[in-house]
């Protein structure tokens, strides 16, 4: 098994530097091939001695992705499908916005959560990502930004999979996101998005950092979330809204609570009002979210109106509140559809 560059700490590298037989500095140039200058292979790594870039092809790697698949939008969202090395594939997006491009990353393959409006949890959980894997999205997507001259500038962990259900890599990946050594991006720039698993939510407190949470809502009310998410039975609102308020008063950042918006379920002006009434007051921001539809479940978006007027009401009460613009509508943008697709092509569906 060769080890991955992409998997290591700088005092590993350090350390793999020293087994080598190397001087320090090297592990230095090393990392900033691979973290900034976007080498993906030791070939381009032109200032280390040809004896090294061989010990390190014979005994280490690089761990890119392959892509599998690639979609683009006419609004300019594109959709990248990954394999991974045991052959499990993995979605990223990138959203093109005004003040510069954001990416959608996956941090499992498949989801446990079980959302009945989710394409990603359809097909089941398969299993964890590494903080490597996780990080070869955001690696693949600045490069190819580069070579664009564009830039990368905010990241959502709002692709398949809940991050805090893979605990460890989510922290080990953010650990590298925000090393001056390594990504060396702000995690102000960074916003998880999580179903609320309040014990993990207190936890990401405790680490005080500005990481934005997002946290997928969906419901003003135990009834209609427990029937949307299963995991509300296990943490229903009067825990997780608790929870998120921790956070706010931990890490000095707003809350911002995702709401799809389901014609006939949770989109009547009376749920507008409860919704309000149990977040005013709160230190938050509410993002109304147009429903994907799912091909294969029975939810359908609301009517534009009844979203304007949901979202009015909101307002009304001092609370925060956008409606999320629909992109990549034309390339299955529900996180997991690519994904699904290609699974079913290879089998022929
Ligand atoms: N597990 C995390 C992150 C992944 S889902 C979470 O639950 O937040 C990212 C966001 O997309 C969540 O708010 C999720 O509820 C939403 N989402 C899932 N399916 C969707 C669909 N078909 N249309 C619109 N949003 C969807």
């Amino acid at each position: 098994m060769k080890i991955n560059l992409l998997a290591l700490t700088p005092a590993e590298v350090a350390a793999l530097v020293e087994r080598l037989g190397e001087p320090a500095y090297r592990a230095t140039q090393i990392l900033d091939w691979l973290w900034h200058k976007g080498a993906v292979s030791f070939a381009q790594m032109s200032n280390l001695p040809m004896s090294l870039r061989q010990k390190l092809e014979q005994q280490a790697e690089i761990g890119f992705l392959e892509v599998l698949a690639k979609q683009k939008s006419v609004d300019g969202t594109e959709k990248i499908l990954f394999a991974l090395a045991d052959g499990q594939t993995v979605e990223t997006v990138i959203l093109p916005y005004d003040i510069g491009e954001s990416a959608c990353i996956s941090t499992q393959v498949g989801c446990r959560m079980g959302c009945a409006f989710c394409a990603s949890g359809q097909p089941g959980f398969i299993r964890n990502l590494t903080a490597a894997e996780i990080m070869a999205q955001v690696l693949y997507v600045r490069n190819l930004l580069q070579r664009r001259g564009r830039k990368l500038k905010n990241m959502v962990l709002m692709g398949t999979g809940e991050p805090l259900d893979n605990w460890d890599a989510t922290i080990a990946f953010l650990e590298a996101v925000k090393d001056p050594q390594r990504l060396a991006m702000s995690l102000r720039h960074i916003t998880l998005s999580t179903c609320g698993l309040v014990p993990k939510i207190l936890a990401l407190a405790e680490k005080g950092w500005p990481l934005n949470l997002a946290v997928s809502l969906h419901a003003p009310n135990n009834k209609i979330r427990s029937r949307l998410m299963p995991i509300n039975k296990k943490y229903p609102l009067e825990k997780l809204l608790p929870a998120c308020d921790q956070y706010v008063t931990k890490t000095g950042r707003r809350v911002t609570y995702e709401y799809i918006l389901l014609a006939g379920i949770n989109d009547e002006i009376r749920h507008a009002h409860e919704l309000a009434q149990k977040l005013s007051g709160r230190i938050c921001h509410v993002n109304l979210i147009p429903f994907n539809a799912v091909p294969g479940l029975q939810w359908q978006p609301s009517p534009k109106e009844k979203v304007v007027a949901f979202c009015h009401v909101l307002k009304s009460y001092g609370i925060n509140a956008t409606i999320r613009r629909k992109m990549g509508a034309d390339i299955a943008a529900a996180c997991g559809q690519l994904r699904n697709i290609c699974r079913d092509r290879m089998r022929g569906e």
